[in-house]
């Protein structure tokens, strides 16, 4: 029997602002049963890739991309706010709606010509992940794929991805903001 993955994401109103439906994965990673769906629907999506590293977003990407990682029995990469990976790391600047932001990968962790899936909790505008496949991509790695739990389609973020050539999937759809 399959599970229906939306019904375990609760939609919090107005949060962290004013006309914001925050998609919220904590209800749905606290369930075991609907949590390992989750990362058995996203290992499955990764089977014929031949991937060799998982690379996903903090925070809550880690905590669907480090379980798939080990599910694929591949290596996993964290790419991090600034300041907090310890080695020597590369940047990739982003705006947001209101100034920038910026995310960090260690610059040894991937090796050129690499096969990298690439995985987030959700997708709204597509910024987040767009700054981390640049990332990745200046490793000279291919990025075969994005992979987010949520897509909230309305805001185009898979069109901007795919515009780069990357195809993108994900598990659940939510209409609006
Ligand atoms: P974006 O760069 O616009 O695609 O935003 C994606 C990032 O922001 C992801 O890391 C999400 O965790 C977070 N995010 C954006 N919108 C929402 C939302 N409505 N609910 C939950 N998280 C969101």
């Amino acid at each position: 029997m399959t599970i229906d993955l939306a019904r375990f994401i609760r939609t919090i109103p107005d949060y962290p602002k004013t006309g914001i439906l925050f998609r919220d994965i904590t209800t749905l990673i606290a369930d075991g049963a609907a949590f390992r769906e989750t990362i058995d629907r996203l290992a499955a999506r990764c089977e014929s890739l031949g991937a060799s590293k998982v690379a996903a977003i903090e925070s809550r990407g880690f905590l669907f991309g480090a379980p798939l990682a080990a599910a694929l029995g591949i290596g996993f990469v964290p790419i991090r706010k600034p300041g907090k990976l310890p080695g020597k790391v590369i940047a990739q600047d982003y705006s947001l709606e209101y100034g920038q932001d910026r995310v960090e990968m260690h610059v040894d962790v991937i090796a050129p010509g690499e096969k990298i899936v690439l995985v987030d909790d959700l997708i709204a505008t597509g910024g987040t992940a767009l700054a981390a496949l640049a990332l990745i991509r200046s490793t000279g790695a291919v990025v075969q794929e994005c992979l987010f739990v949520v897509e909230l389609p309305d805001l185009e973020g898979r069109q901007r991805i795919e515009s780069e050539g990357v195809p993108v999937h994900s598990l659940v759809l939510f209409e609006g903001h």
